[in-house]
């Protein structure tokens, strides 16, 4: 099915700017990352940043936690690609140095900076300069008063009064430009802080599962959490936080917001068969290869690797282009339809070629450049498909054979 058929309906939250980039309301949801270099060091974060919108983010924060961070913003953000979030901890001072550094926005995070007159004067710079503030709960630090008043325990209400608490303060300046995010590490915990959150606010709001781990748990629970969320319509932006290079936080948030249909895509979305009896190839190691392939390459198409011709360009007819195995050679196909018979080692290379002329001259043009060769690719695969079906018979995985050895086993 399409996934634009289904549409999850999005909770309607206010919008904000953070630097031309929209934040709620009905906006696209974005993608964070924050980069791990010495903000001081504006070349390696820069660099970074690049990489970081290069593999889909929106918007990217990089830490102030030094005067010559601070420094550091001022010299990149003329020269960022994508908007530049100031992340501040302890010092209030460093935020009003990140401001003046020109950031587009900042996150606070209320466990940290507690005393309301340094809070206050932070907003009301950040009012004078109409720059947006992230209110940065965090289950790990939360307020020391807010953890004894729930009882010596992290629980979703303390975490949703400790957001409630800092936008009172935001408000008796007249500060409304936030976001806000009540993160853990605990999937249920951080699920139910939101949920709690998004029925007492509207403004937009920044999901996330801090300190996930390393991958593949660590995408997992961040996945867990996140989606969660995304399917009830909670959330204008999110990030993956894991132990992993940044890059990968991006392309993992993306191809999230990708698989839910609510971001237009942009890579590939790669379906490969589980393989079987059945299979004429290694279609771990043909995926894997097409993963590498087309992982550098803007294709926004959806693409097949199918182990064999007898089931894969059936079971892949939505595929805009894949292709399926079949003695020794590949049976690429478009829209279901076969049009060229490669080489099996030239089966990647050539799935490559054909989704960037997909890409640029769309499928029509494809299907004209395959006109001369169809034919004789559709006599191919069905000859290699009834090899396939001679050879390994309709049971494929010898399942009836097991079956007859379990009764007589009885
Ligand atoms: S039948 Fe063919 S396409 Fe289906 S899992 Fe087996 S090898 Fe893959």
């Amino acid at each position: 099915m399409d996934a634009g058929a289904v549409e999850f309906p999005r909770k309607e939250t206010r919008q904000i700017m953070v630097g031309d980039v929209p934040v709620g309301g009905g906006a696209p949801i974005t993608v964070q990352s924050m980069t791990i270099t010495k903000t001081a060091d504006a070349e390696a974060t820069l660099q970074q940043i690049y990489a970081l919108a290069a593999a889909g983010a929106d918007i990217v924060r990089c830490t102030c936690n030094e005067p010559e961070a601070a420094e550091g913003l001022a010299r990149i953000v003329p020269r960022s690609p994508v908007p530049i979030v100031a992340d501040i901890h302890h010092q209030y001072r460093r935020a009003l140095e990140a401001l003046e550094a020109g950031v587009h926005c900042l996150r606070l995070n209320p466990g940290n900076i507690r005393k309301p007159e340094h809070i206050k004067a932070v907003a009301a710079e950040a009012k004078d300069r109409n720059v947006p503030i992230r209110i940065g709960v965090n289950g790990g630090s939360l307020d020391p008063k807010l953890y004894e008043k729930y009882g010596g325990t992290v629980t979703p209400e303390a975490m949703v009064e400790s957001a409630k608490q800092e936008i009172g303060y935001f408000e008796d300046v007249g500060f409304d430009l936030i976001k806000i995010s009540v993160k853990a590490s605990n999937v249920p915990l951080m699920i139910e802080a939101y949920r709690q959150l998004s029925e007492v606010t509207d403004f937009p709001l920044h999901l996330g599962v801090t300190e996930a781990g390393p991958p593949p748990n660590g995408i997992m629970k961040a996945t867990a959490g996140i989606a969660t969320l995304l399917a009830e319509g909670i959330g204008d932006t999110i990030r993956y936080s894991l132990t992993s290079d940044p890059v990968d936080e991006a392309r993992l948030g993306r191809a999230l917001l990708e698989s839910f249909g609510l971001r237009e895509r942009k890579n590939v979305d790669l379906i490969a068969c589980p393989s079987c009896g059945r299979a004429e190839i290694d279609v771990y190691k043909i995926a894997a290869d097409a993963q590498d392939a087309f992982a550098d390459r803007q294709i926004p198409l959806q693409v097949a690797v199918m182990g064999c011709v007898v089931n894969g360009p059936g079971e892949a007819r939505d595929a805009d282009i894949g292709i399926a195995a079949g003695n020794k050679r590949g049976h690429l196909f478009v829209k279901g339809t076969n049009v060229a018979v490669v080489p099996e080692d030239e089966m990647v290379s050539t799935l490559v070629e054909w989704a960037e002329f997909i890409t640029s001259e769309g499928i029509e043009a494809a299907m004209e450049r395959a006109k001369a060769s169809a034919p004789a690719a559709r006599r191919a695969a069905e000859e290699d498909r009834q090899r396939n079906l001679n050879e390994k018979g309709d049971d494929a995985n010898d399942s009836e054979q097991i079956v007859e050895l379990m009764r007589k086993d009885r």
